[in-house]
């Protein structure tokens, strides 16, 4: 199977050129010429498998150019003990027509892993069949989640190299706690003076600067980066949307062939993008409800057909959703219309003025699938307390803008269709905002909270969270914003 730029059909690569290159020359994200659908037994068969096995079947299906065997290594090596329960991705009945698929076993906790355990494997083995011969350094900047995730799946795999740049007093106490403790010999972090943002944008200025990638790639180096736009870091997330409809099939509480909504707290659109490319390849799903928190661009576009992204900026209590600007949709547009010059018209627009609407006919698909909404910060906690106090099941904030959509739609529907909230982050990464919903006034530092919820709940903190405060802190550095380059270059060596 080939895949094609989002912006030019003609250009067109294999999976393992995805992988390697990330992003197409002219800024477009690369999709699959076509999409492979499964038959009713197929999916059936995979409801018999366990995780992993699900994940084989799913991914060879996109790989033309991996062996059987090399997908089944991968997956063993990518989804085993690194995740603290048998199941990797569980789904959790809050009652019978109510599932949470929790994806957050994972070595940090959030939903990243699900990709970026898998990311390092897939993206080696895509080197090695491109004949790339450099080694690979992966520039990361992060807002808390993916930065953590990153290190953790790139740390001692050979041939590449990791560094992390976050904002000073950016990111919550768990989160750069997580990151400065980060254990390896092939990773680096720094803090840089500045918010996200200034982060982001000295990355990008890196990647885009010549000059550094002729210097680094006499040196037998070159800088690749390890966020959403990569496709893979978007497949390995098709599996989790199967295996949910097959642990629900397996439970009774459906039967097979019954549609099943999913609700997905949403920030790049990568998600609940996934959940899309499930369902184009057969699986019985209903409607896709996309939650947003304050900053609630796509939830207007899912009404209006507009993507606007002129409106202030919100810092949140679910901050791994704070953006303005969801980077997938492109793929979501490109699906739906087949046509990359339109699609490249709206890019265009979106960055010389914020702003594109798109045609009636893409927005009568978008509206027979989709149903955007968002909450308040305030909502999100009488929502985490009403569930621990009713369900006695905690989430975390971002799960709660989610579970809140989902609430909301089924009232205004006056339904109460089988449904499956995803899960994104463990409700210990977010201690304090949780705390606080509860109903507790305890002022302390995020770590030091991790004890009191357990305490509270009489849950157990996660063990990659409970050790934090006692790990030796590798990395103190931190960088003006203009010294990002020479930070990258002293460490690429
Ligand atoms: C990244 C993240 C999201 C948003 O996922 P997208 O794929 O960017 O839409 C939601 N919740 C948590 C906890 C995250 O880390």
């Amino acid at each position: 199977m080939k895949y094609y730029s989002t912006r030019n059909k003609e250009y067109k690569v294999t999976a393992a050129e995805a992988i390697a290159h990330g992003l197409a020359p002219d800024g477009g994200l690369f999709v699959p010429e076509t999409v492979p659908v499964l038959g009713e037994n197929e999916i059936k068969a995979l409801c018999g498998k366990d995780y992993r096995g699900r994940a084989s079947e799913i991914l060879k299906l996109y790989l033309d150019e991996f062996t059987e065997s090399e997908i089944e290594e991968i997956v063993k090596a990518a989804y085993g003990d690194n995740f603290d329960c048998a199941e990797t991705a569980p789904v959790h009945f809050v009652n019978p027509t109510t599932a949470v698929l929790e994806l957050w076993h994972g070595p940090t906790c959030a939903f990243k892993d699900m990709a970026l355990q898998i990311l390092p494997y897939l993206l080696t083995a895509s080197l090695k069949k491109c004949g790339e011969q450099r080694k690979v350094c992966i520039l990361v900047a992060t807002s808390g989640d993916t930065g953590k995730a990153a290190l953790e799946g790139f740390a001692d795999i050979e041939g590449t190299k990791i560094l992390v740049f976050y904002p000073h007093n950016g990111v919550s106490d768990v989160q750069k706690l997580q990151m400065i403790t980060q254990s390896g010999k092939n990773v680096s972090v720094a803090a840089v003076y500045g918010n996200f943002d200034d982060a982001q944008t000295g990355v990008k200025k890196i990647f885009a600067d010549r000059e550094l990638a002729d210097k680094l790639s006499a040196e037998g180096w070159f800088l690749s980066s390890a966020n959403s736009i990569n496709w893979g870091r978007l497949l390995p997330q098709i599996v989790y949307y199967f295996s949910a409809y097959c642990d629900f099939v397996n439970s009774g509480n459906i039967s097979y062939g019954e549609e099943l909504d999913f609700v997905v707290p949403t920030g790049n659109f990568g998600d609940i993008l996934a959940c899309w490319y499930a369902k184009k390849m057969g699986l019985p799903v209903g409607k896709l409800l996309c939650a947003s928190n304050e900053n609630n661009v796509l939830s207007d576009f899912f009404k209006t057909g507009t993507y606007d992204r002129n409106r202030p900026f919100h810092m949140t209590i679910s901050p791994s959703m704070d953006i303005l600007v969801s980077s997938n949709l492109e793929r979501l547009l490109s699906s739906i219309s087949n046509d990359d010059k339109l699609v490249a018209g709206y890019m265009a627009e979106l960055s010389s003025c914020g702003k594109y609407t798109v045609t009636d006919e893409i927005k009568t698909v978008l509206s027979e699938n989709f149903i955007g909404g968002y909450c308040s910060d305030k909502q999100t906690k009488e929502l985490i307390n009403k569930v621990y106090n009713e369900q006695g099941y905690l989430i975390d904030t971002h799960t709660a803008v989610a579970y809140k959509l989902m609430e909301t739609y089924r009232t205004e529907t006056d339904s109460n269709k089988p449904t499956v909230v995803v899960s994104t982050a463990s409700p210990f990464k977010f201690c304090d905002s949780v705390l606080d919903a509860l109903g507790d006034g305890t002022k302390a530092s995020g770590v030091e909270l991790i004890e009191k919820l357990s305490e509270i709940t009489g849950a157990p903190a996660p063990k990659p969270l409970a050790g934090l405060d006692k790990r030796e802190k590798r990395f103190n550095e931190v960088v003006e914003k203009t010294e990002m380059k020479a930070t990258v270059e002293a460490f690429v060596k």
